[in-house]
């Protein structure tokens, strides 16, 4: 069945600074798309500097009175939202398919992920967030530590996950007294319209979360405000490295979570039938662009041409089309450039010598013949020193590799230069306990394809995967406060 869209076109997107929905003043507009028809959707404001500062200065101002309401207070808030979440969440997941390109099923998830958030952070308030005390360190002399607020920070997000990435961060600087200012992808950046809407009518007060629009100077303005205490950024290894750099510079704190070249094993002794279904949705969900899809297959021992035909026969069998249609498994890839990146990896890997056993170049969508689509695609007889092998893709291409042994196999995972995630296939708790012992990721899967950690979970990610000391979700508990120490003598 397909499923209504929200809205043909959104138009103007606004910007929200200190309560206020308003358009921008900005004579800089990109647009946004619907990647499964190739349409303009929404005209996308790239705010001016003045904007910017003033979305800071309007979370400075609000910072100092909301820190002093007490933290049973600030909670119903994210109650409240978490509500609007719940009861909106239909028409977000369908504006987040709208302008993705992902499957509602997907789209759903996202939403999903972005509730629990919202309610890890509500129990955080509760738990993680108070402080410690030692009676008579010394004599006469006691020891206590509280966390307190920082102030504004900047969130800095992907396309990939145009709701849930934000929620990472947010609930969890909000809930700890401080304010933010969110700059979503100027990719995928429509979904934030309802969120936004949801902020409004929850009435949170003024300033606590602002948004605005656009890319590098937006940022930028974040690196040279002295009013931003810190910085979360989740994209590319690219603009991480930017990111970590400037912090370092201008000294913000960060956390910055970039990309990924992830490795899913199989090992002979998997249950195949379970396994095959699971690696397929790993490599060729959300078309490949998740931070955690597998991209990597690493085949050890003489099961390889079994997994290698199974999981090609598999792939074969996915449905593309518009995700708004519920039977759909699989929409098309973001942009019309990232389209021509990806054929570009292909033509890469013929070029190198790897054999295209699955070509997803060429598909066609009968309704939709100017969507960005690519089929699963996939190679074989692929070696680690390709560059197909070594670099993000961020789509639905996957490669095969031969390992000998799990040695080898967890050998190759080491040597690349990211360590997001992998994965293990098996039913030996041995090779299960090295795997996760002796591989350097920062997510590790065991008979799971995307090792996704719950919101009330870090975030993993190691190497040029992530950069920083705390990761996300509820590590933020770290990153969103700071500890006083007071010593006391009476
Ligand atoms: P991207 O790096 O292009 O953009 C991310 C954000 O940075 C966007 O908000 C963008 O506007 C901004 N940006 C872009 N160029 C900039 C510049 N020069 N200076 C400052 N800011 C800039 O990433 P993307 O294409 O939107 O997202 C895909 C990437 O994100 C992939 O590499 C994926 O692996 C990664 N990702 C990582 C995680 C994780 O947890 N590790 C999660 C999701 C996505």
């Amino acid at each position: 069945m397909l499923l209504e869209e929200i809205k043909r076109d959104y138009g103007n997107l606004k910007i929200y600074i200190n309560g206020e929905i308003k358009e921008s003043k900005t004579d800089t507009w990109g647009k946004a798309f619907n990647p499964t028809k190739d349409e303009v959707i929404a005209n996308v404001p790239f705010s001016t500097r003045d904007e910017v500062r003033e979305a800071i200065q309007s979370a400075n101002e609000a910072f100092e009175k909301w820190k002093e309401i007490p933290i049973t207070q600030r909670i119903q808030y994210l109650f409240a939202i978490k509500n609007k979440l719940e009861e909106y969440s239909e028409t977000i997941a369908r504006m987040i398919t709208q302008n993705h390109g992902k499957t509602i099923i997907e789209a759903r998830g996202d939403m999903r992920r972005s509730i629990e958030n919202v309610e890890a952070a509500i129990s955080v308030a509760y738990t993680l967030y108070k402080g410690e005390h030692l009676d008579l360190v010394s004599s006469e002399v006691d020891e206590t530590v509280v966390r307190e607020p920082l102030g504004v920070f900047g969130i800095i997000t992907p396309f990939n996950f145009p709701v849930m990435v934000p929620f990472w961060f947010l609930p969890y600087a909000i809930v700890l007294g401080n304010t933010v200012v969110i700059k979503p992808s100027e990719i995928t950046p429509v979904p934030i319209e309802m969120i936004i809407r949801i902020f409004e009518e929850v009435k949170l007060p003024k300033g606590v979360v602002n948004v605005v629009h656009g890319a590098k100077d937006v940022v930028d303005e974040m690196f040279s405000n002295k009013l931003i205490q810190g910085v979360t950024f989740v994209g590319s290894t690219k603009v991480g490295k930017y990111i970590y750099e400037n912090s370092a510079k201008y000294g913000k704190k960060a956390i910055v979570q970039a990309g990924a070249k992830n490795f899913v094993v199989v090992m002979p002794d998997a249950d195949f039938n379970k396994t095959i279904p699971s690696i397929v949705s790993a490599f060729f969900g959300n078309a490949g662009q998740r931070c955690l899809a597998a991209a990597n297959l690493v085949v050890v021992g003489d099961v390889y041409d079994e997994v290698k035909r199974k999981f090609i026969e598999a792939s074969k069998q996915l449905k593309l089309g518009y995700g708004l249609d519920d039977t759909v498994d699989m929409g098309p890839v973001v942009t019309n450039d990232a389209k021509k990146r990806i054929l570009g990896y292909i033509d890469k890997g013929i070029k190198e010598g790897a054999k295209l056993v699955l070509d997803g170049r060429n598909v066609r969508i009968q309704e939709y013949p100017n969507g960005y689509f690519i089929g699963p695609t996939i190679f074989n007889e692929v070696t680690p020193e390709m560059i197909i092998a070594k670099e993000e893709i961020f789509g639905p291409v996957a490669s095969i590799i031969h390992a000998k042994s799990l040695d080898e196999a967890i050998d190759m995972i080491n040597k690349s230069n990211y360590g997001n995630a992998a994965s293990i296939f098996t039913s030996s708790g041995y090779y299960a306990r090295k795997f996760r012992m002796e591989v350097n990721a920062g997510n590790i899967g065991i008979n799971v394809g995307v090792a996704a950690p719950m919101a009330f979970f870090p975030f993993g990610g190691r190497k040029e995967s992530f950069f920083g000391v705390l990761h996300g979700q509820i590590d933020s508990v770290e990153f969103f406060t700071d500890k006083k120490v007071v010593i006391t003598r009476w």
